[in-house]
Protein backbone atom coordinates (compact mmCIF):
# COMPACT_ATOMS: atom_id res chain seq x y z
CA UNK A 1 0.00 0.00 0.00
CA UNK A 2 2.61 2.58 1.32
CA UNK A 3 4.84 1.75 -2.10
CA UNK A 4 1.49 2.19 -4.26
CA UNK A 5 0.66 5.96 -2.83
CA UNK A 6 4.86 6.52 -3.92
CA UNK A 7 4.14 5.78 -7.04
CA UNK A 8 0.81 7.56 -7.20
CA UNK A 9 2.11 10.63 -5.46
CA UNK A 10 5.39 10.27 -7.75
CA UNK A 11 3.32 10.56 -10.85
CA UNK A 12 0.98 13.77 -9.95
CA UNK A 13 3.89 15.90 -8.47
CA UNK A 14 6.05 15.37 -11.50
CA UNK A 15 3.02 15.69 -13.52
CA UNK A 16 1.92 19.02 -11.74
CA UNK A 17 5.52 20.49 -12.22
CA UNK A 18 5.38 19.34 -16.20
CA UNK A 19 2.46 20.94 -16.75
CA UNK A 20 1.94 23.82 -14.17
CA UNK A 21 5.73 25.31 -14.68
CA UNK A 22 7.39 23.50 -17.63
CA UNK A 23 4.43 23.60 -20.17
CA UNK A 24 1.73 25.99 -19.10
CA UNK A 25 4.77 28.75 -17.77
CA UNK A 26 7.68 28.29 -19.09
CA UNK A 27 6.81 27.29 -22.59
CA UNK A 28 3.61 29.33 -22.89
CA UNK A 29 3.83 32.44 -20.18
CA UNK A 30 -0.15 31.83 -19.30
CA UNK A 31 0.63 33.69 -16.44
CA UNK A 32 3.83 35.20 -14.50
CA UNK A 33 5.19 34.57 -11.10
CA UNK A 34 7.72 36.77 -8.93
CA UNK A 35 11.15 35.87 -9.28
CA UNK A 36 11.05 33.78 -5.46
CA UNK A 37 7.80 31.44 -6.96
CA UNK A 38 9.66 31.29 -10.10
CA UNK A 39 12.78 29.47 -8.43
CA UNK A 40 10.70 27.85 -6.19
CA UNK A 41 8.62 25.88 -9.27
CA UNK A 42 11.87 25.58 -11.18
CA UNK A 43 13.09 23.70 -7.75
CA UNK A 44 9.86 21.75 -7.12
CA UNK A 45 9.38 20.54 -10.79
CA UNK A 46 13.37 19.58 -10.54
CA UNK A 47 12.93 17.13 -7.26
CA UNK A 48 9.81 16.09 -8.47
CA UNK A 49 11.29 14.86 -11.45
CA UNK A 50 14.43 13.44 -10.04
CA UNK A 51 16.19 11.18 -12.47
CA UNK A 52 13.89 12.49 -15.52
CA UNK A 53 14.73 16.08 -14.61
CA UNK A 54 14.00 17.96 -17.58
CA UNK A 55 15.63 21.51 -18.25
CA UNK A 56 12.99 24.06 -18.89
CA UNK A 57 14.89 26.15 -21.79
CA UNK A 58 14.98 22.97 -23.86
CA UNK A 59 11.03 21.88 -22.65
CA UNK A 60 10.14 25.46 -23.66
CA UNK A 61 11.99 25.37 -27.00
CA UNK A 62 10.85 21.96 -27.80
CA UNK A 63 6.99 22.41 -27.27
CA UNK A 64 6.56 25.90 -29.10
CA UNK A 65 8.46 23.77 -32.31
CA UNK A 66 5.82 21.21 -31.52
CA UNK A 67 3.02 24.05 -32.05
CA UNK A 68 4.33 25.93 -34.58
CA UNK A 69 5.55 22.22 -36.84
CA UNK A 70 2.32 20.28 -35.01
CA UNK A 71 2.32 16.93 -37.01
CA UNK A 72 4.59 17.72 -39.80
CA UNK A 73 8.56 16.73 -40.05
CA UNK A 74 9.63 19.67 -38.02
CA UNK A 75 7.45 18.54 -35.20
CA UNK A 76 9.68 17.03 -32.43
CA UNK A 77 7.15 14.33 -31.39
CA UNK A 78 3.98 13.56 -33.40
CA UNK A 79 3.24 10.41 -33.69
CA UNK A 80 2.54 10.30 -37.32
CA UNK A 81 5.90 9.73 -38.96
CA UNK A 82 7.01 6.59 -36.35
CA UNK A 83 5.32 2.90 -35.99
CA UNK A 84 5.73 2.88 -32.13
CA UNK A 85 6.39 5.45 -29.50
CA UNK A 86 10.24 4.26 -28.24
CA UNK A 87 11.03 5.50 -31.98
CA UNK A 88 9.03 8.78 -31.74
CA UNK A 89 10.57 9.28 -27.85
CA UNK A 90 14.55 8.22 -29.17
CA UNK A 91 13.92 11.14 -31.80
CA UNK A 92 12.30 13.71 -29.48
CA UNK A 93 15.77 12.77 -27.32
CA UNK A 94 17.86 13.95 -29.99
CA UNK A 95 16.53 16.90 -30.49
CA UNK A 96 16.42 17.62 -26.97
CA UNK A 97 19.85 16.92 -26.18
CA UNK A 98 21.00 18.73 -29.58
CA UNK A 99 18.95 21.73 -27.98
CA UNK A 100 20.88 21.45 -24.76
CA UNK A 101 24.26 21.07 -26.43
CA UNK A 102 23.65 23.48 -28.86
CA UNK A 103 24.04 21.51 -32.18
CA UNK A 104 20.89 21.61 -33.03
CA UNK A 105 20.03 24.93 -34.79
CA UNK A 106 17.43 27.02 -32.67
CA UNK A 107 15.12 29.47 -34.19
CA UNK A 108 15.47 32.99 -32.53
CA UNK A 109 11.81 33.26 -31.95
CA UNK A 110 11.61 29.78 -30.07
CA UNK A 111 14.49 30.70 -28.03
CA UNK A 112 13.64 33.40 -25.31
CA UNK A 113 11.31 34.12 -22.58
CA UNK A 114 11.57 31.40 -20.33
CA UNK A 115 13.15 30.62 -16.70
CA UNK A 116 17.19 29.99 -16.48
CA UNK A 117 19.22 29.17 -13.43
CA UNK A 118 22.39 27.79 -14.74
CA UNK A 119 23.77 26.27 -11.29
CA UNK A 120 20.14 24.74 -10.32
CA UNK A 121 20.37 23.50 -13.76
CA UNK A 122 24.14 21.99 -13.06
CA UNK A 123 23.15 20.50 -10.05
CA UNK A 124 19.70 18.87 -11.41
CA UNK A 125 21.44 17.42 -14.60
CA UNK A 126 24.27 16.14 -13.33
CA UNK A 127 24.66 12.42 -13.53
CA UNK A 128 25.55 12.12 -9.83
CA UNK A 129 22.53 13.70 -8.88
CA UNK A 130 20.06 11.77 -10.82
CA UNK A 131 21.79 8.44 -9.30
CA UNK A 132 21.41 10.06 -6.32
CA UNK A 133 17.55 10.42 -6.62
CA UNK A 134 17.44 6.68 -8.30
CA UNK A 135 18.99 5.68 -4.99
CA UNK A 136 16.44 7.23 -2.82
CA UNK A 137 13.60 5.46 -4.85
CA UNK A 138 15.34 2.26 -4.96
CA UNK A 139 15.76 2.87 -0.78
CA UNK A 140 12.20 3.75 -0.49
CA UNK A 141 11.30 0.20 -1.78
CA UNK A 142 13.78 -1.70 -0.20
CA UNK A 143 12.46 -0.70 3.10
CA UNK A 144 8.45 -0.34 2.39
CA UNK A 145 8.33 -3.02 -0.43
CA UNK A 146 6.28 -6.16 0.77
CA UNK A 147 6.79 -8.37 -2.49
CA UNK A 148 9.78 -8.97 -5.03
CA UNK A 149 7.33 -7.57 -7.80
CA UNK A 150 7.16 -4.39 -6.47
CA UNK A 151 10.45 -3.44 -7.77
CA UNK A 152 9.40 -4.22 -11.53
CA UNK A 153 7.83 -0.86 -10.72
CA UNK A 154 11.17 0.76 -9.70
CA UNK A 155 11.67 1.86 -13.86
CA UNK A 156 8.29 4.29 -13.99
CA UNK A 157 10.15 6.11 -10.90
CA UNK A 158 13.52 6.87 -12.79
CA UNK A 159 11.88 7.61 -16.13
CA UNK A 160 8.59 9.34 -14.89
CA UNK A 161 8.97 12.36 -17.37
CA UNK A 162 10.02 10.51 -20.68
CA UNK A 163 6.59 7.99 -19.76
CA UNK A 164 4.82 10.72 -18.62
CA UNK A 165 5.64 12.86 -22.40
CA UNK A 166 5.07 9.71 -24.36
CA UNK A 167 1.73 8.71 -23.30
CA UNK A 168 0.67 12.65 -23.58
CA UNK A 169 2.24 12.98 -27.40
CA UNK A 170 1.78 9.90 -28.42
CA UNK A 171 -2.01 9.13 -27.43
CA UNK A 172 -2.92 13.05 -27.76
CA UNK A 173 -2.62 13.23 -31.46
CA UNK A 174 -3.64 9.63 -32.24
CA UNK A 175 -6.86 8.87 -29.97
CA UNK A 176 -10.02 11.02 -28.83
CA UNK A 177 -12.15 13.30 -30.52
CA UNK A 178 -12.01 16.99 -31.68
CA UNK A 179 -13.97 19.90 -30.57
CA UNK A 180 -12.05 22.06 -33.16
CA UNK A 181 -12.26 19.48 -36.05
CA UNK A 182 -10.61 22.68 -38.27
CA UNK A 183 -7.47 22.30 -36.82
CA UNK A 184 -4.99 22.03 -39.10
CA UNK A 185 -2.97 19.05 -37.27
CA UNK A 186 -3.92 15.73 -35.75
CA UNK A 187 -4.40 16.51 -32.08
CA UNK A 188 -7.05 15.08 -30.14
CA UNK A 189 -8.81 14.83 -26.90
CA UNK A 190 -8.36 11.28 -25.37
CA UNK A 191 -10.22 11.92 -22.10
CA UNK A 192 -13.19 13.75 -20.41
CA UNK A 193 -12.18 14.10 -17.65
CA UNK A 194 -8.05 13.71 -17.49
CA UNK A 195 -7.18 12.85 -14.39
CA UNK A 196 -4.54 10.83 -15.86
CA UNK A 197 -2.46 13.49 -17.38
CA UNK A 198 -3.56 16.52 -15.23
CA UNK A 199 -5.33 18.23 -18.68
CA UNK A 200 -2.53 17.67 -20.72
CA UNK A 201 -4.65 15.03 -22.71
CA UNK A 202 -6.89 17.75 -24.05
CA UNK A 203 -4.45 18.20 -26.99
CA UNK A 204 -7.25 19.39 -29.66
CA UNK A 205 -8.47 22.14 -26.91
CA UNK A 206 -4.65 23.24 -26.37
CA UNK A 207 -4.04 23.44 -29.87
CA UNK A 208 -7.05 25.57 -30.62
CA UNK A 209 -6.34 28.24 -28.20
CA UNK A 210 -2.55 27.56 -26.84
CA UNK A 211 -2.41 30.68 -24.83
CA UNK A 212 -5.96 29.57 -22.53
CA UNK A 213 -5.12 28.28 -19.33
CA UNK A 214 -8.21 26.21 -18.88
CA UNK A 215 -7.17 23.00 -21.82
CA UNK A 216 -11.18 21.71 -21.36
CA UNK A 217 -13.18 23.85 -23.54
CA UNK A 218 -16.54 22.44 -22.88
CA UNK A 219 -19.17 22.52 -19.96
CA UNK A 220 -18.67 18.43 -19.55
CA UNK A 221 -14.84 18.65 -19.88
CA UNK A 222 -12.36 18.43 -16.69
CA UNK A 223 -8.85 20.16 -16.51
CA UNK A 224 -7.84 19.52 -12.75
CA UNK A 225 -5.05 21.61 -12.62
CA UNK A 226 -7.03 24.83 -14.00
CA UNK A 227 -8.67 25.18 -10.41
CA UNK A 228 -5.28 25.43 -8.78
CA UNK A 229 -4.28 28.16 -11.23
CA UNK A 230 -6.84 29.74 -10.39
CA UNK A 231 -6.79 29.56 -6.64
CA UNK A 232 -3.14 30.23 -6.80
CA UNK A 233 -4.11 33.48 -8.78
CA UNK A 234 -6.30 34.03 -6.31
CA UNK A 235 -3.70 34.25 -3.52
CA UNK A 236 -1.14 35.77 -5.50
CA UNK A 237 1.43 33.12 -6.08
CA UNK A 238 1.20 33.72 -9.84
CA UNK A 239 -0.99 36.11 -11.55
CA UNK A 240 -3.13 34.94 -14.57
CA UNK A 241 -1.98 36.83 -18.13
CA UNK A 242 -5.26 35.96 -20.25
CA UNK A 243 -7.79 37.18 -17.56
CA UNK A 244 -10.14 37.32 -20.46
CA UNK A 245 -10.11 32.99 -20.05
ZN1 LIG B 1 0.24 18.66 -29.10
ZN1 LIG C 1 1.37 23.68 -25.36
Amino acid sequence: MVIFFFLVLHWYLSLFGQTFYLHRYSAHKMFTMSPFWEKYWYIFTWVTQGTSYLNARAYAILHRMHHAYSDTEKDPHTPHFFKEVFTMMMHTRRIYNGVLTGTVEVEPKFDKNFPVYPTIDKIADHIVTRLFFAGLYITFYIVFATHWWMFLLLPIHFLIGPIQGAVVNWAGHKYGYRNFPDEKDQSKNTLIFDFLMLGELFQNNHHHAGARPNFAAKWWEIDPVYPIIKLFDKIKIIKLVNIKY
